[in-house]
């Protein structure tokens, strides 16, 4: 064993969370010895997210990941956000170090290392879609746009959503549209679909656009992993598309947090495999 790490996982209705099979397992292989564990805040409403973080510093705590629905509030409780967290306004790591909290953001290296191993070499090239403009979408775009994308669409059922997001990200950025005209008019011009709304999972059933409009040679990359297999997933691969499930950018996330947390880098494919076993 070369190091000795807590790591603690906060949200709402986490108790299933797969973060710490995912964690602990890796970091085994990388020979470390690392605990993780969900601090479900469910039951406490009112929690007083300050408190909660000093206990872990207390506890010797190295990191904690936060996810939902406190990624933006955490940012209230840290002393330094990185240039992403400081960009999208939105947090899911937090780094304990000696009295400072440094707040990152990993879903947007995690999506963007997914999907740049999906496409391959020179593969983010032409139109994408992105469907979905809250949370998860903050970070997907931002990943669309690192890639290089010659044009990225958004649309949100949502408009205020949609222009929310539109607004963070525009200045300078001819190369980022709205979905004007609606998914009829993008669907059959892109070169590919990233899915980011919560459309296929479990409470939210079905599909959030139609596959059948989507060109022969385009391909869907999904943001839901709670089912892996969507209907979304099971008609693009019906059409024979090429498809990126949500473990990409879960995986891809938890990855790039453990990088942060020991600075050892992770075998994403190792995790991949691990996680579709889970
Ligand atoms: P959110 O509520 O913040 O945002 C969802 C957005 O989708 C909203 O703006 C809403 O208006 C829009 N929307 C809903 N239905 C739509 C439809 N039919 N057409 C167009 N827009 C629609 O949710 P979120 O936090 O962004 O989460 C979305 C999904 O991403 C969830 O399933 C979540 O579990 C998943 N997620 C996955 C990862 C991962 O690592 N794979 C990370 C974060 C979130």
């Amino acid at each position: 064993m070369t190091g000795e790490y807590r790591v603690a996982l906060l949200g709402n209705g986490i108790r299933a969370s797969l973060s710490p099979a995912l964690h602990m397992t890796e970091a085994r292989h990388l020979g470390l010895g690392y605990e993780y564990r969900t601090v479900d805040l469910i039951d406490r409403p009112h929690v007083d997210l300050g408190a909660e973080l000093r206990r872990l510093e207390d506890a010797g705590y190295a990191a904690t990941n936060v996810t939902h629905p406190y990624k933006q509030a955490v940012l209230d409780h840290v002393t330094d956000l990185s240039p992403t967290v400081r960009h999208l306004g939105s947090a899911n790591l937090v780094l304990f170090d000696d009295g400072r909290r440094t707040a990152h953001n990993t879903d947007r290296p995690g999506f963007r290392a997914a999907l740049a191993g999906f496409l391959g070499d020179d593969g983010a090239t032409g139109a994408v879609l992105q469907v979905g403009a809250g949370g998860a979408g903050l970070a997907t775009v931002a990943a669309l746009l690192d890639l290089g994308f010659d044009t990225v669409v958004v649309h949100d059922a949502d408009p205020a959503a949609e222009a929310t997001l539109l607004d963070r990200f525009s200045a300078g950025r001819p190369r980022l549209l709205p979905g004007d005209g609606g998914l009829d008019r993008w669907l059959p011009r892109v070169d590919g679909v990233v899915h980011a709304t919560p459309v296929g999972m479990a409470e939210h059933p079905g599909v959030a656009f139609d596959v059948d409009r989507l060109a022969p040679s385009a391909w869907v990359a999904e943001v839901v992993y709670r089912p892996l297999e969507t209907e979304l997933l099971r008609r693009a691969r019906a059409r024979g598309l090429a498809t990126l499930d949500g473990g990409g950018m879960a995986v891809g996330q938890a990855a790039e947090s453990l990088r942060l947390i020991t600075g050892l880098d992770p075998d994403t494919i190792r995790m991949h495999a691990h996680f579709h076993r889970l």
